[in-house]
């Protein structure tokens, strides 16, 4: 038998989830962001709930392949482009998009000759991590342009702090620089990700790029994703595989740093850090436990947590233990932890089996 922890993930709430971008975009095309492994969940399964979006993006080029040698035939765009000549050679081949953000990148392509590439080009509006300078645009278009093995051409930008509600004044400064500097072109689009689909109606243009939306997690700190009527993707369950009773005085895992007030049972579940559970979630982190609440009690390992089972009736080994997802939104653990669901979804290792409903 293996160990008995899995990640459920819910089909149906990905199309969901699908349908409220949609909502709040009515008007742009969707690119699904699909990056790592579709942000933990599975690249395939992803995309095959996803099938009706207009295109997908991420940047590991033999998931882009695997996707159109999948079969899908919409634009798939690769977020950080190429990085050599011989990689141009699979992009034509597999008709991939690319971000071009660096003027190595306009080089290759100028080398490069049979090729008609869509591009997105990526203008630094602020955010100082990829992009051309506001000065360096028009020269860059003006190569493109002459350019006769580009397809064609989109301008788009990313948002710093479009999560943060107290930075509203950011998302309108790089807003407005993006608009000042591309508006002679009529080019498409591209600006928004989950936080400015939903906060900021203005930025979405032709194309949006919803990623943790799309997984039913919150970009926001004060609106959970119940609030935004996403609903979770993922569910990371295990089962209770010992119990244990403690007397007062008795420690808990690594270090002894839970220790008993008073007379406690406690079980101990297949999850621990090596499954991409955070090692630092405190006790008291909320677990789910015969889907009544429970907390989490000392240091999690590399491959069990404790769970505190007073109060809890009949536990035994074998019940089930959720760690996140329905019922216990991955945000609130991830908040416990002092981390973000992205890097929670994200985390999810390898050896952790996704099982696709
Ligand atoms: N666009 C780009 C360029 C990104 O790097 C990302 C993710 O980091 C996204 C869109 C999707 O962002 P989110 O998951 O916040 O919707």
């Amino acid at each position: 038998m293996s160990r008995p922890i899995q990640a459920i993930i819910n089909h149906s709430a990905l199309t969901h989830n699908l349908t409220i971008v949609r909502q709040y975009a009515p008007d742009a095309r969707i690119l699904a962001v699909l990056k790592a492994d579709a942000y933990g969940h599975g690249l395939l399964n992803t995309a095959n709930a996803l099938k009706n979006v207009d295109g997908f993006a991420l940047l590991e080029l033999d998931a882009a392949i695997s996707l159109r040698t999948t079969g899908y035939q919409q634009p798939i765009l690769l977020l950080e482009g190429f990085f050599s000549t011989n990689e141009l050679a699979l992009f034509e081949q597999y008709q991939l998009s690319s971000v071009i953000h660096h003027t190595e990148q306009v080089a290759m392509l100028s080398k490069y000759k049979q090729h008609r590439m869509g591009v997105f080009i990526k203008v630094n509006t602020g955010m100082n991590r990829l992009g051309f300078s506001p000065k360096q645009l028009p020269q860059i278009i003006e190569e493109l342009i002459n350019n006769q093995h580009i397809k064609d051409i989109t301008l788009m930008t990313h948002f710093a702090s479009a999560d943060d509600p107290s930075e509203k004044a950011s998302v309108s400064r790089q807003l407005q620089c993006f608009e000042t500097i591309t508006k002679k072109y009529n080019y498409p689009c591209s600006l928004s990700n989950s936080a400015a689909i939903i906060n900021y109606p203005e930025t979405h243009g032709n194309w949006v790029r919803p990623g943790i939306m799309l997984y039913g997690a919150s970009p926001f700190s004060d609106k959970t994703a119940a609030d935004l009527n996403l609903q979770p993707v993922m569910t990371l369950s295990s089962k209770i595989i010992a119990i244990h009773d403690l007397k007062v005085g008795d420690k808990v895992g690594y270090h002894g740093l839970f220790e008993a007030e008073y007379p406690m049972r406690i079980g101990i579940a297949a999850c621990g850090y090596a499954d991409g559970y955070p090692r630092h979630a405190p006790t008291d982190t909320p677990v789910l436990i015969n889907n009544q609440r429970s907390r989490l009690l000392g240091r999690v390992s590399m491959d069990m947590l404790a769970i505190d089972l007073t109060g809890i009736k009949n536990a035994k080994p074998g019940d089930s233990v959720v760690l996140w997802g329905e019922g216990i939104p991955v945000d609130e653990i991830a908040k416990y932890a002092g981390t973000s669901s992205y890097e929670l979804l994200c985390g999810l290792a390898a050896r952790v089996d996704r099982k696709f409903l």
